[in-house]
């Protein structure tokens, strides 16, 4: 007998929840490496992602959601089609994580609970933030939801102070199907670097513009090589709705676009491993967020 893993255990996890919740955090945290953008300003998220954690005998592969939001309440064409991947995503997962905060049920909680009910997969119930309480279990708002779904189970957690993650995965690996892994146990996401960039830059215009720039900029990494030894040019392209926008980008003589530009380049160059040469442009493309080819452009695949 060899030491074949014969046990082990391995599957895909959606974690869901409308925007500001946590999923994004509790993600980051769990793989232990900055992977996706985190913000106070909702729907941050454009894209499906995979955080890989491995252990001994188990591996969860985690997917972080768009915001799941009522379907009437978004305008754009770019929005709508995000939410419908995201509900499809659903169908081919092994358990969906729905992440809450202390608080009672929203319309867009019971939007997400209605969804539950229709793709019919063990579901976890976390209650998210409870940092933020005094009770250590948020009773009352585990009996507001449990009438609505049959939970697997219901943990409360802090994606922020990692309270309970040890509860969450064991129930997780508990309820996944045996399946060999993946992924090589070295990966921790399988998006590929230019996405990881656009994500960088898109987090540092949050950082700097804050409310003034809304979700309207779309980051296309279209260059990316290794110009010499240990220096990666790179061309990234910012694209804004309006020239009001653009504007703010640029900032008083250019001040704006070399502040999120150098912040940008030094998270890149963490996460590289090596120089990094940032060139990046400001385009507008009016009304990029109604435009069907655009969802091609920001989802690198
Ligand atoms: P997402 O939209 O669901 O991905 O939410 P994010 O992960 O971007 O988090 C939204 C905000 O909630 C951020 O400011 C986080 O720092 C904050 N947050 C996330 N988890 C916790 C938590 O456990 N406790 C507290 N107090 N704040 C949290
Ligand atoms: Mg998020």
């Amino acid at each position: 007998m060899g030491n074949k893993k014969k046990d082990f255990k391995a599957g895909f996890v959606a974690i869901i929840g409308r925007p500001n919740v946590g999923k994004s955090t509790l993600l980051n945290q769990l793989v232990g490496e900055k992977i996706t953008i985190t913000s106070t300003l909702p729907q941050t998220t454009r894209n499906i992602i995979r955080g890989i954690v491995t252990f001994e005998e188990a591996q969860i592969v985690f997917l972080d959601t768009p915001g799941i939001v009522e379907l009437n309440q978004v305008k754009t064409f770019i929005d709508k089609e995000l939410i419908r991947e995201a509900l499809k995503n659903l169908e081919g997962v092994d358990i969906i994580v729905f992440m809450i905060t202390p608080s009672h049920p929203t319309s867009e909680d019971m939007f997400i609970l209605d969804n539950l009910k229709k793709i019919k997969k063990p579901s976890f119930l976390v209650i998210n933030k409870i940092d933020k309480i005094k009770v250590p279990e948020p009773g009352s708002i585990r009996k507001e939801y449990e009438p609505f779904f049959p939970f697997t189970k219901i943990i409360p957690i802090s994606a922020k102070k990692g309270t309970n993650f040890s509860i969450l995965m064991g129930e997780i690996i508990n309820c996944l199907p045996p399946h060999p892994p993946y992924y090589s146990s070295d990966f921790i996401t399988d998006q590929p670097e230019r996405f990881l960039i656009a994500e960088l830059i898109r987090e540092k215009i949050f950082t700097f513009t804050k409310q003034e720039i809304p979700y309207s900029v779309m980051i296309k990494v279209d260059e990316f090589e290794e110009r010499k030894k240990n220096l990666i040019y790179i061309h990234a392209i910012i694209f804004t709705e309006h020239s009001s926008q653009k504007g703010i980008l640029v900032g008083k003589s250019g001040k704006m676009i070399k502040k999120i530009g150098e912040a940008a380049r030094l998270e890149i160059e963490k996460r590289l491993g090596c120089q990094v040469y940032l060139d990046l442009w400001i385009s507008v493309k009016k009304n990029w967020r109604h435009h069907k080819e655009s969802l091609k452009e920001i989802q690198y695949r």
